[in-house]
This record gives C-alpha cells, sequence and structure tokens, in this order.
C-alpha cells in the first residue's frame, strides 16, 4: 500500500444497486495532492458481482469562481490533473467539444487525456448509431481522427474550465501553460 493512501479505512457498507446480492464495500482515503491540496477518495465495490465505483471530494481546494485555461502543445501536457466539479463547464474549443454543468453529471477527476477518452467514447457512440448515408459522418468522422490526434500528443488545443462557483481546478505538468481568470459570482 502507498504511503498517500496509508490513511485508508474501511467505513460502512450496504447491498449493492447493481446485482441486489453484493454487500458495498465502501473505503475512503485522504490523497495529498502536489499543490498542498487534499481530496477524499471514496471507492465503493461490491464483493459479489464488478459493479466498482469512485467518488472524490475536494477538501481543500481554493473555491475561487473563475476560468481555467491550460494550453497543450507536447504530450507531457496531457497528463496534467483536471478535476471538474459538477458546476463547471469545460471545453475544448478548437474540437468545439463542451461538457456542460449539471447536478447529475458526473465528477471528473482524471487527466487531459481521460478527458480525451470520454470524449472518444461519446463521440464514437454517437457516430456508431448514425445511419451510412448520413451527412453528418464526414465531419464526425473528422472529429474522431483530430481526437485520436490530441491523444497522442499530435494536435495543440486549449482545455477551459469555467466555473461560476469555484471548486474546479487543474494541475498542470507545465505552470506556464496555465492561466486563471477570476470572475465575479452569478446572482
Ligand atoms: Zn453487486
Amino acid at each position: 500500500m502507498s504511503e498517500k493512501a496509508a490513511n485508508s479505512e474501511e467505513v460502512f457498507s450496504f447491498k449493492c444497486p447493481a446485482c441486489k446480492e453484493g454487500m458495498i464495500n465502501i473505503k475512503k482515503a485522504i490523497y495529498d495532492l502536489p499543490d498542498g491540496d487534499k481530496m477524499l477518495i471514496l471507492k465503493f465495490e461490491c464483493n459479489s458481482c464488478n459493479f466498482y465505483k469512485n467518488d472524490i471530494i475536494p477538501l481543500t481546494t481554493n473555491m475561487k469562481s473563475g476560468i481555467m485555461t491550460l494550453k497543450i502543445s507536447e504530450e507531457n501536457d496531457l497528463k496534467s490533473k483536471i478535476y471538474r466539479s459538477p458546476t463547471g463547464k469545460l471545453e475544448i474549443p478548437e474540437l468545439e467539444l463542451i461538457v456542460e454543468p449539471g447536478p447529475r453529471a458526473d465528477f471528473y477527476y482524471t487527466n487531459v487525456q481521460g478527458i480525451l477518452f470520454r470524449f472518444e467514447n461519446a463521440v464514437s457512440i454517437y457516430r456508431n448509431n448514425l445511419e451510412e448515408n448520413d451527412p453528418d459522418i464526414g465531419e464526425i468522422d473528422n472529429l474522431l481522427f483530430n481526437l485520436q490526434q490530441a491523444i497522442e500528443g499530435n494536435l495543440k488545443f486549449t482545455l477551459k474550465i469555467t466555473d461560476f462557483q469555484g471548486g474546479s481546478y487543474i494541475i498542470p505538468e507545465d505552470k506556464s501553460k496555465y492561466s486563471f481568470k477570476k470572475i465575479e459570482k452569478e446572482q
């Protein structure tokens, strides 16, 4: 067990929502991030089926509302960590990809590459549901090609999170490519 997860402990259990037979074990661990912030990670695991879920709750992140912008220009930038809270809007303007904020949106704690994989997965599902003669297919295939290029570190792009409530953040691999612009909270 790693040093960082040493404070992991089991808290309590409930019945599995997926198989309705197994019990869900919940484990919590507090992780120290490189910039001094702390995250609480809850792991839900069924002891009978494959049900598995992680929830991540930021404990000490600054709650400043603002626009976070990260320029990705090389493969190393793809490792930058991203946390998008449900109030955060995430965009890649060059590819016209957007995750709108919403109470039901998943918490995202991943890196830039993880975000690209999620977009690729969503676009692929959309592509597979189109008729073969659909006029949008060329454009969608082009988007999938660009996503693949981005995943491999061959495409320069911008990742932007707009969060009026605060709570989202980016931990850049290269701080010179990151910028934060404060915005006043919406009334
Ligand atoms: Zn189960």
